[in-house]
């Protein structure tokens, strides 16, 4: 397995920008997800790192091999790289154990050695008993398990998956991650896993990076993202909550700031000493009687165990958990506590 690393790396499609010098390096072993709306790039690094596209500008290493730079292209067969795509493309025409063996029969591994891999691949990914199927009689995660197998076979210096679950169904998705940490944790492969959507990524991965308009805008483990974003894009992509301006008042140590939240004097953590905004996730509000911030309930729903709140105040959306259902139009009162703030660099 290697790292992967991105230097200045960016490229244009006919003069527009899709990624635009894209900084990050990957640890060997480390499982990292491209989180981000669809057009933000994401699907173009993948592709870039696999080697099917020419960056514009910039270089990709793979294992501190440069594969793509100002004078270097190594082709996509030679970077050792597996990637599994949403569409599964498996051949239609060979069972699943020919579909697994095929990266190996290219590369001429010898016969006795192709089986013994083969049948570990699919016994990683629980697919020993489906050997002779062919990808018609699969369900849709059984294809992406095979897809997996396949690429996983040829011991590939990291693995690139395109939203390999989007095609799935809910309950199928949740199943298939499971499917992904286990593979990660027995393989300790290099993984790049691409999607759009937060849950998933915050789920699976080691550490997430943001992405919005071909730039990635913040690079950490799932709950500093959750904890402590960069900006609003960050704030308001990742997890659940409202992203509310703030000005500070007052400082009582050098990461504690007195601000003005809504019209309340806060005392909130911050990554800077004139923030703009602050993150408020639900569990930062407790809903009290007495509390002088007053909000009128405009969404209750059930998630089993508590009830979300969607609560308006000052022209604010906040989003709170409650035990008890709320009733649409009554009026509660807010406290806020362990609050984030952060400069937006849009203001
Ligand atoms: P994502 O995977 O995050 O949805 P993409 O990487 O597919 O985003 O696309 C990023 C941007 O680059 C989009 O604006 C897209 O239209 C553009 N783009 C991607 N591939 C091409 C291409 N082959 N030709 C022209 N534009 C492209
Ligand atoms: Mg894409």
């Amino acid at each position: 397995m290697a790292e992967l690393s991105f230097s200045n790396l960016s490229k244009q499609f006919d003069g527009v920008a899709a990624l635009d010098s894209i900084n990050a390096q990957i640890t060997s072993g480390e499982f990292v997800a491209l989180l981000g709306p669809s057009g933000c790039g994401k699907t173009t690094l993948l592709r870039l790192t696999a080697g099917f596209e020419h960056p514009s500008a910039g270089e990709i290493r793979i294992g501190g091999q440069t594969v793509a730079g100002a004078s270097q292209f190594v082709p996509p067969e030679d970077r050792g790289i597996g990637i599994v795509f949403q569409s599964y493309a498996l051949w239609p025409h060979k069972s699943v154990f020919s579909n697994v063996s095929y990266p190996l029969e290219v590369r001429r591994v010898p016969r006795a050695e192709r089986e013994a891999r083969v049948a570990e691949a699919l016994s990683l990914t629980g697919l020993s008993d489906l050997a002779q199927r062919m990808p018609s009689q699969l369900s849709g995660g059984q294809r992406q398990r095979v897809a997996l197998a396949r690429c996983l076979v040829f011991d590939p210096r990291a693995v690139l998956l395109d939203e390999p679950l989007a095609n799935l169904d809910l309950a199928l998705r949740a199943s298939m991650q499971e499917v992904f940490s286990m593979f990660h944790r027995r393989t300790g492969a290099t993984m790049l896993y691409v999607t759009h959507d937060q849950g998933e990524a915050l789920a699976l991965a080691d550490r997430v990076a943001v992405m919005a308009a071909g730039k990635i805008r913040q690079f950490a483990a799932p709950e500093v993202l959750y904890r402590e974003p960069v900006d609003c894009f960050v704030a308001g992509f990742v997890g659940d909550g409202a992203v509310v301006s703030a000005r500070r008042t007052g400082q009582t140590d050098r990461n504690l700031l007195l601000l003005n939240v809504l019209g309340q004097e806060v005392l909130s953590r911050s990554a800077t000493p004139e923030p703009s905004h602050v993150s408020v996730r639900p569990e930062s509000i407790s809903l009290s009687d007495d509390a002088p911030l007053r909000a009128r309930v405009t969404g209750c729903t059930y998630l089993g165990g508590q009830f979300r709140l969607t609560l308006d105040t000052a022209g604010e959306t906040l989003v709170a958990f409650a035990r008890q259902r709320a009733r649409i139009g009554e009026t509660v009162g807010v406290r806020l506590h362990d609050l984030w703030a952060f400069r937006d660099p849009e203001g």
